[in-house]
């Protein structure tokens, strides 16, 4: 903060700013560490404590599934990352194992498998990587602190800075920081579109899907006597036969998140029978039996903005240098998939290949050719989610074509069979954890297996179990 005041380090060249302190602006910022001299990372949130939820991402209220693809690469940016994780009392998981998941019609078989990772709470995922990062020399992390607009220049056009307003008590009076680059990671509200257009450039083109889910959570204390064989349990929505599903995650301190969510506007209630009489109508009963004598640790929670949304900024035909996007800024996922962080951890690690490629001083045209390389990574998460959600009539803003509506009806063969087979459940699972690209599920064994359904059963003939 003193260092501000002085200003000091407000003029140095390779300066990289980050907006936005939560999963996708820390992870960037880990990787701009390593190019940059230095790194301002700004949070208009009130940070200083670690495990404490905020206004920003009231998200963390709700089940927050890091996919073993995301723990992976988390552990990869952080070394002993899960380490620390299990240290403050995070669940290891074996998810094919260790975790009940209702299928079309029955329960999935349980296998072992390496899909292993940890279940916790979002606040402390996000504040044990704050704490990694605080460690670093060249980092400094301004909370308290809102962008408020990007300081441009003219021929070329680009963007060589932020305006800043500060909340904290102990402002500082610097209202503005210059950059090499700046990476907005402010989330799905992110003002970078309108921002380009104050430039005099163009917003990016949107795609958005909206399943309309809805979502209520509350926190439970895990019975202490309960012996059972399994971590967790999923009930998914199954269009045709229920809107409704519902998950129970444990996390550290031996609690519970049970997430509750319904499709196509059947919004979970959030006063306590109705949350309760909810859980009974899932297709079967076991969260209610299980929440019915449990003690609740928190209030309901609700949630419904969870539209899959999607700013093309690959698609325009030129972006001003210094500037590009990460994480929910540029597409948001319905968080069911569990996708989210995931997919931001793939984006930080797009950056730095990108920025392998090119010297931080010079940066000319980056900010497309990152944006490029992204949508190809964005592309099969997004692919996942939207074809699920486009199987609901109630979605709005899906087009499905005949080649989606193929690949549903393969899919549905794939659900059907994976409930009596635990080779093509580890398969699918690898799948839903990013492990393996949505084509695995193409892989010879699978296609045989399918076939062979259709031959005896005929192409509609195999009634879809409800
Ligand atoms: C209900 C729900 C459940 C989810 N469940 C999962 C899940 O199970 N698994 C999963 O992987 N993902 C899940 N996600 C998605 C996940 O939360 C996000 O993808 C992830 O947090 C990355 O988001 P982000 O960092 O891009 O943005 P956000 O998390 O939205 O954070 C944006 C940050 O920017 C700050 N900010 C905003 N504007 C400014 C500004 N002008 N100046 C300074 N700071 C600013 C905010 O305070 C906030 O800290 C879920 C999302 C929702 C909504």
């Amino acid at each position: 903060m003193s260092e501000l005041a002085n200003n000091t380090i407000a003029n140095s060249p390779a300066r990289a700013i980050v907006i936005g302190g939560s999963i996708a602006g820390l992870l960037a910022a880990r990787v701009l560490l390593d190019r940059f001299a230095e790194v301002i990372l700004i949070e208009k949130d009130d940070v200083t404590e670690l495990q404490k939820a905020r206004p920003g991402v009231v998200q963390s209220q709700h089940v927050h599934v890091l996919l073993t693809q995301g723990q992976r690469l988390l552990e990869q940016l952080f070394p002993g990352l899960a380490q620390e994780l299990s240290a403050a009392g995070a669940p290891t998981v074996e998810w094919t194992a260790d975790w009940l998941m209702l299928g079309r019609s029955k329960w999935n078989p349980r296998c072992p498998s390496d899909l292993s990772g940890r279940t916790c709470s979002r606040t402390l995922l996000e504040g044990l990587i704050r704490q990694r990062l605080s460690a670093y020399p060249n980092l400094t992390m301004l909370t308290g602190c809102q962008v408020k607009g990007l300081l441009s220049a003219k021929a070329p056009t680009r963007v060589t800075g932020v305006k800043l307003h500060w909340h904290s008590p102990n402002a500082s009076e610097v209202d503005s920081l210059n950059a090499a680059l700046v990476v907005d990671a402010s989330g799905r509200n992110s003002a970078l579109p309108d921002y380009l257009v104050e430039m005099g450039c163009e917003a990016p083109p949107e795609t958005k899907i909206n399943a309309f889910l809805g979502y209520a959570s509350r926190w439970y204390q895990r019975p202490e006597n309960l012996e059972v064989d399994w971590q967790g349990i999923t009930i998914a929505a199954v269009e045709g036969v229920s809107s409704r599903g519902g998950v129970l995650y444990p996390i550290e301190g031996d609690r519970w998140i049970v997430t509750l969510g319904g499709i196509g506007r059947d919004y979970p209630p959030t006063d306590e029978a109705g949350f309760l009489e909810f859980a009974r109508s899932l297709r079967v009963p076991i969260l209610y039996d299980l929440l019915k004598d449990a003690q609740p640790l928190s209030p309901i929670y609700s949630y419904r903005r969870t539209e899959n949304r999607w700013r093309h900024y690959e698609q325009l035909k030129s972006l001003p240098d210094g500037i590009v996007a990460v994480g929910d800024a540029v597409c948001t996922f319905n968080p069911v998939y569990g996708q989210g962080m995931t997919t931001a951890a793939l984006g930080a690690i797009a950056l730095d290949r990108c920025l392998q490629q090119a010297h931080p001083t010079k940066l000319n045209g980056f900010p497309l050719r990152f944006h490029r390389q992204l949508a190809r990574i964005l592309q099969a998460p997004w692919l996942m989610a939207t074809g699920e959600d486009s199987r609901w009539s109630t979605t709005e803003g899906a087009k499905p074509r005949w080649s989606d509506r193929f690949v549903q009806k393969y899919v549905d063969r794939v659900f059907l069979l994976m409930q009596d087979s635990p080779v093509i459940s580890r398969a699918f699972a690898e799948v839903i954890h990013m492990v393996k690209p949505p084509t695995a599920l193409f892989a010879p064994n699978i296609l045989l297996q399918v076939l062979k359904s259709y031959s005896k059963q005929g192409l509609t003939g195999a009634k879809l179990a409800k």
